[in-house]
């Protein structure tokens, strides 16, 4: 049996990133009318996420994604090719019409991680962008065809690479997102 490719940004090592990085351009993978997002500066929480919701590249087990500040991100070509592909959903993903691929995604509603957009570092040829830092949603690559029996390779192969398994978000998001739940209802104080 053929070993599952996790995602080729991880597969065969992690590339560090430069820790200051100035930002650089996204694109689609039209071969021509790209659709071109401009990000400044880095991104952060960059991750490898097994949900089924991300944009992954074929044959990937886990997508790799990333937050970057809404006003840190512009589209800089071909925006007329986006469309939002499940308007109900928390995060607004946008895609290009023509090759499938997420742009970014945005959260419209109140929600404890507004304002930042989701993004795929490796749309861009650009190299220094924040290596990815754990892995989300592990088991949910369960529900998308990949046998719970192979889970225990999966969960050491992300290991060995550096890249610590959670089946949510890593716990500093986790605590973030909760303390936001608390002050909402008033559980916490603000
Ligand atoms: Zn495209
Ligand atoms: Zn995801």
């Amino acid at each position: 049996m053929a070993t599952t490719s996790l995602h080729p940004m991880i597969d065969n090592g992690l590339r560090k990133g430069t820790g200051s990085f100035a930002g650089g351009t996204l694109h689609c993978h039209c071969p021509t009318d790209r659709v071109e997002v401009t990000i400044t500066g880095d991104v952060a929480h960059n991750h490898a996420c097994g949900c089924s919701k991300c944009w992954k590249p074929e044959g990937a087990a886990f997508s790799v994604v990333a937050v970057v500040p809404t006003d840190h991100l512009k589209v800089t070509a071909h925006e007329k090719k986006l469309h939002v592909v499940d308007e109900a959903a928390t995060i607004q993903r946008h895609a290009c019409r023509q090759c499938g691929v997420h742009m970014y995604g945005r959260i419209v509603k109140n929600h404890p991680v507004k304002g930042l957009d989701f993004v795929h570092v490796e749309l861009s040829d650009a190299i220094g962008w924040q290596a990815p830092q754990f892995a989300a949603f592990v088991s949910s690559i369960i529900e998308q065809g990949h046998d719970a029996a192979e889970m225990d390779s999966i969960r050491s192969r992300l290991k060995s690479l550096g890249l610590e398994s959670y089946d949510v978000l890593s716990p500093p998001l986790m605590d973030a997102i909760a303390t936001y739940v608390g002050r909402q209802s008033g559980a916490l104080s603000a």
